[in-house]
């Protein structure tokens, strides 16, 4: 019985490793090169299926590398009542920390004035502030939203999650449900969206949303590109509210040349870059997934496909 693979070819060597590091015994097989396909017990995926997954007759799970699942749950070639993992990955974990964090200490040490006065030649003595008096509105509490808000919180600042479930965390304030979302953004100088991209959340960064912020408030967006709604993203940048949006993910990816969020003097555009999944570390969860699904238990981070992630 068999797993294959069928991410990008390019990390094929990679994920092998790291897998048979684990289990050398297992029988690792990668797309296209898939032999038997009733061999076929467990499928590894990133955003999407080499065609139907239905031809692997006795396929007991699937697992993808991504930490969304918005791009599966759309993908036709998955057969529905198969079991779906998606990736919570230490290492992807820490890197989206990195990637918040920064970007969050960046505003709160002015960066973008300063360089901005350094173009200038401008000597720009700024007190540094203390990062009390930033309040951070964090949309997501999962995996991912957790982690970064466990780091703000030892760094000192002022803490406001939002999540499905009204998930309790050391330091943050929590708010539950689309009808307390303006609640938890009311004045906040900084929103990270770390959400995942259900029906509930396409959109969700709305021109409402902004107009909840502080003036001169920043968007730090690293969820999914459908979550923004692009025209008023741009009005309200427009308005000073938010004031500047560091964005790592879009509608359409790669961004096209001819998108405004490229040359927009408030938008810092990274390419979907913020985190990925290193299978050094990746690895462990589907090796277990795999042993779970053979001995027909629920899987680690299986998706929830009602709730859409
Ligand atoms: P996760 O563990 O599933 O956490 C999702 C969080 O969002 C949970 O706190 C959940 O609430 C909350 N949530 C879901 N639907 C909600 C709703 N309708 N209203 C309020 N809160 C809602 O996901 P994760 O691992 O943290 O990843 C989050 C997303 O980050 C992924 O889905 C992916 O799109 C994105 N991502 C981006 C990159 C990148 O490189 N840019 C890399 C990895 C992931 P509960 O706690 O109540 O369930």
């Amino acid at each position: 019985m068999a797993i294959l693979y069928a991410d990008d070819p390019a990390d094929a060597a990679a994920w092998s490793a790291a897998i048979r590091a684990l289990d050398p015994g297992l029988d690792l097989r990668f797309w296209p090169d898939c032999g038997d396909p009733a061999e076929i017990e467990f499928v590894i995926l990133g955003a999407k299926a080499p065609g139907d997954l239905r031809r692997f007759a006795n396929l007991r799970a699937i697992q993808s590398t991504w930490a969304g699942v918005n791009f599966l749950l759309a993908d036709t070639g998955l057969p529905p009542e198969r079991p779906l993992a998606r990736m919570v990955d230490r290492g992807l974990t820490a890197s989206m920390t990195e990637y918040v964090v920064f970007h969050v200490l960046d505003h709160l040490r002015a960066g973008p004035r300063l360089r901005a006065a350094q173009r200038e030649r401008r000597w720009l003595e700024l007190e540094p502030r203390k990062p009390q008096s930033v309040t951070v509105a964090i949309l997501g509490l999962g995996a991912l939203g957790a982690d970064a808000a466990a780091r703000l919180h030892e760094l000192g600042f002022t803490l406001r999650g939002w999540s499905r479930s009204g998930k309790e965390l050391p330091g943050v304030t929590s708010f539950a449900g689309l009808e307390r979302l303006a609640e938890c953004l009311d004045g906040a100088e900084i929103l990270v969206c770390l959400l995942p991209l259900t029906d509930e959340t396409r959109g969700i960064l709305d021109a409402r949303a902004f107009a909840a912020l502080a003036p001169g408030a920043v968007l730090i967006h690293a969820a999914r590109g459908a979550h923004v709604v692009e025209a008023d993203l741009l009005a309200a940048l427009a308005q000073g509210r938010p004031s500047r949006a560091v964005i790592d993910v879009f509608a359409t990816e790669p961004l096209p040349p001819e998108h405004p969020f490229w040359r927009h003097p408030a938008i810092t555009v990274t390419p979907h870059v913020a985190a990925i999944t290193r299978p050094g570390t990746g690895a462990e969860d589907i090796v277990a997934n795999y042993r779970h699904a053979l001995a027909g238990e629920p899987l680690i981070n299986q998706v929830d496909r009602g709730q859409g992630y």
